[in-house]
């Protein structure tokens, strides 16, 4: 189904008002009549006598304007969201905006052509009589261009309150649909939301939280290819990945450009923040100038975040990039830091420039984007043995005699496990290998298979020849085999 935003000013003529309509379409033209075929008062209001579109009604398909795509014979797809932009209810307004804010694009943010309307100087009225703010500050907020990587636990709040302050352009790159699993942390999504699009539901969710605010997508993994081109548009960068690649990635691109780079990572309680700036402090590779090894840490899907906790650590992100754009205060260039959920207690740690750093001590012209996928060593081991669920189901089926260790916690154990299954937690596979007999054909398997991949890769290595891992873990048994399993 496509999706078809009424704005305010239409609601009152759909059955029941609604702000928003599902329809069957496979063009803009399509999704249009059958809108208006069910909500007949809305016609006169978007098309004129000959049918046509009114002139002063604009539809956006997601963030563009389709009279740039194939007009009302633009394709459209069930992921798809239109927009009706009625001039009266300011669309045209802003469309005229953007383009002259992008504009002013090489401008100093006190110097870019913004405009605080009468609706906007109330809407920010709390703002405005707070002195650090105050006008010329909400105007430095309004002129501001920021990237939010990653519409995840962090992303979620630090995009929402950089909307509602009225940061003038936000950008939000991710890729992912959103998942059940996403729903206990990532507060821009309903449960109406699952399996949808994140960054065009987040787009959406932010337009209603402040419709001056513009929303820019990027429904693509970030790359070397195409990090600088993004970057470049924007003032701040705010890094609320969950993976090492687009960190290092971030970071070197963030050098190169001179960006600041408001940090932020989860795990399990705690969390850690800091702004690097390398022009006035330390950057990422000061402080980690390596990766670690793959696998050593886990990620929130391998080993969970508890879902209070990147509401604080997005907001203190969202916090610092709005110092950042009023110019006030102090960032956190230079200091670590360190939340820790648990105990309530929050701990700063100096970071100094590493002189040597292998990025930020070079002139960064002469910085160079390199493959991230290699550098954090995340190309898939080629050695390991794998079986796929429905495969090893049949095996059992057929009589095979295979044995099953489960590798993770006894509280996942305690969730589901594959019958007939031996748990024995991948931290203490080392002391009990002495239960594994070598003549036995193993199957190791986790949560998604990445614990029980080390596993295998640590049975192999000290001699057991029959070791399998079950590729997408107890998630991918649950999906392919056993319906009736509990998923978390
Ligand atoms: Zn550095």
């Amino acid at each position: 189904m496509v999706r078809v935003l009424i704005p305010t000013a239409l609601r009152q003529y759909t059955e029941g008002s609604k702000s928003e309509v599902d329809v069957r379409a496979s063009t803009v033209s399509e999704a249009l009549s059958s809108l208006l075929a069910n909500n007949q008062k809305l016609a006169r209001h978007i098309l004129d006598e000959q049918g046509k579109l009114r002139n002063f009604v604009n539809i956006f398909l997601n963030d563009e304007d389709v009279r740039y795509l194939g007009g009302e014979n633009t394709k459209v797809s069930d992921t798809d969201t239109l927009r009706i932009v009625p001039a009266i209810a300011g669309g045209l307004e802003i469309v005229e905006e953007e383009q002259q804010r992008q504009r002013g694009d090489d401008l100093a943010l006190e110097d870019r052509p913004v405009k605080i309307s009468a609706r906007e100087y109330r809407r920010y009225g709390r703002h405005l009589i707070i002195p650090e703010v105050g006008l010329e500050g909400q105007r430095r907020l309004k002129s501001a261009r920021v990237l939010v990587i990653g519409t995840g636990g962090l992303g979620s709040p630090s995009s929402l309150y950089l909307a509602a302050a009225g940061v003038g352009t936000i950008g939000l790159i991710d890729f992912d649909t959103i998942d059940e699993t996403n729903l206990h942390r990532q507060i821009l999504y309903t449960d109406k939301d699952v399996g949808r699009s994140k960054v065009q539901t987040a787009m959406q969710r932010l337009h209603e939280a402040n419709p001056n605010t513009i929303i820019k997508t990027y429904e693509e993994p970030l790359s070397s290819e195409n990090a600088l081109e993004i970057f470049k548009g924007y003032d701040i960068i705010v890094d609320g990945t969950d993976n090492f690649p687009t960190r290092y990635l971030t970071n070197d691109a963030c050098v190169k450009l001179g960006k600041p780079n408001v940090y932020a990572s989860i795990f399990r309680f705690e969390g850690q923040t800091t702004v690097f700036d390398s022009k006035k402090g330390p950057c990422y590779r000061c402080l980690y100038p390596k990766p670690p090894p793959p696998g050593l840490v886990p990620s929130c899907a391998e080993g969970g975040v508890l879902g209070v906790l990147p509401g604080l650590v997005g907001l203190i992100q969202a916090t610092e990039t709005v110092k950042l754009i009023l110019n006030k205060g102090e960032p956190l260039i230079g200091r670590l830091l360190v939340y820790d959920a648990l105990g309530m207690t929050f701990e700063e740690l100096k970071i100094r420039k590493n002189p040597n750093c292998p990025v930020c001590s070079k002139d960064p012209s002469s910085v160079k984007l390199i493959d991230y996928q290699q550098f954090c060593g995340i190309e898939k081991a080629p050695d390991i043995a794998v079986v796929g669920p429905k495969e090893l189901n049949a095996e059992i089926e057929n009589g095979r005699k295979v044995k099953l260790i489960d590798v993770r916690e006894p509280h996942e154990y305690e969730i589901a496990h594959i019958e007939g299954s031996t748990l024995i937690p991948l931290g203490q596979l080392p002391d009990r290998v002495s239960e594994l007999d070598t003549a036995d054909e193993l199957v190791m398997y986790c949560h998604t298979g990445a614990r029980s991949a080390r596993a295998t890769d640590f049975l192999r290595g000290i001699g057991y020849k029959k070791v399998r891992n079950l590729e997408g873990g107890i998630d991918a048994w649950a999906v392919e085999v056993d319906t009736s399993m509990n998923r978390y």
